[in-house]
């Protein structure tokens, strides 16, 4: 088995624990796997052991990925994970089933007049700055009722829930502290968007916390693809 073969294997096996000890159903929570900074043959080695849907967070590496894959590209699901610049929406919307990091009426609107209609709906969760910190994306989460009810009503996207980030816990913090919030802000979505169906949290080092609180998505890259070169890390 190849090392990304194992590791994939070691992430389904926590996932199914700590579905288990959340008491839920391990088909309830998808995982991600995300390939940024890493190339084709990774892709197609997490490919070969099962993994179907990937994340990536800079347009040109992903474009280049998926030219480079060709036709077996179609074959996967890409989820477009990163910050969204204005002038990128066109190849984000041509090029991905998902997009994780709206946070914006005006880049939701962008997305959605340029989803080629030949395509099904884009899928989308709002990113939610859960946390408040000042240096990162994502709506307030005052925001997320009106920006969800604009995304649900724009015909080329599909609301498919919430995205967030949030910063860890503290030393002496219950690791499960930074998705509490989150999870109620996405229990009330739910009672507005019955469609909303998923909540995109949880990461290689925290995917247990998030996932007992309610996670039914883990984006994670460190835990199958090993680490990723420092000086990448964060380019736009
Ligand atoms: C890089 C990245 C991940 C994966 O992080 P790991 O810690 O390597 O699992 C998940 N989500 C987003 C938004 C990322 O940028």
């Amino acid at each position: 088995m190849t090392d990304i073969a194992e590791n994939l294997q070691r992430v389904r096996q926590r996932i199914a624990e700590a579905c288990a000890a959340a008491g839920r159903d391990p088909a309830t929570v998808r995982l991600l796997a995300v390939s940024k900074t890493f190339g084709i043959d990774a892709i197609l080695a997490a490919q070969a052991a099962g993994q179907h849907e990937f994340g990536e967070n800079y347009v040109q590496e992903a474009l280049a990925k998926q030219a480079a894959l060709g036709a077996r590209s179609a074959a996967l699901c890409w989820h477009y994970i990163g910050p969204i610049q204005s002038n990128k929406t066109r190849d984000i919307a041509e090029h991905f089933a998902w997009v994780h990091g709206v946070d914006r009426l005006k880049i939701a609107e962008r997305l959605s007049a340029q989803r080629p209609s030949s395509l099904a709906p884009l899928n989308v969760c709002v990113q939610v700055n859960i946390s408040g910190e000042t240096s990162k994306s994502g709506c307030t989460p005052q925001e997320v009722p009106a920006l969800c009810a604009a995304v649900a009503r724009l015909p080329q996207l599909k609301l498919r829930g919430l995205m967030a980030v949030p910063a860890p816990a503290g030393d002496h913090e219950d690791p499960r502290m930074p998705f509490h919030a989150l999870h109620e802000l996405f229990t009330a979505l739910r009672q507005e968007h019955h469609e909303a169906d998923t909540l995109s949290a949880g990461m290689s080092d925290d995917l247990e916390a998030a996932i007992m609180e309610g996670s039914t998505l883990v984006r994670i890259g460190t835990a199958i693809f090993g680490s990723r070169p420092r000086k990448l890390d964060g380019v736009p």
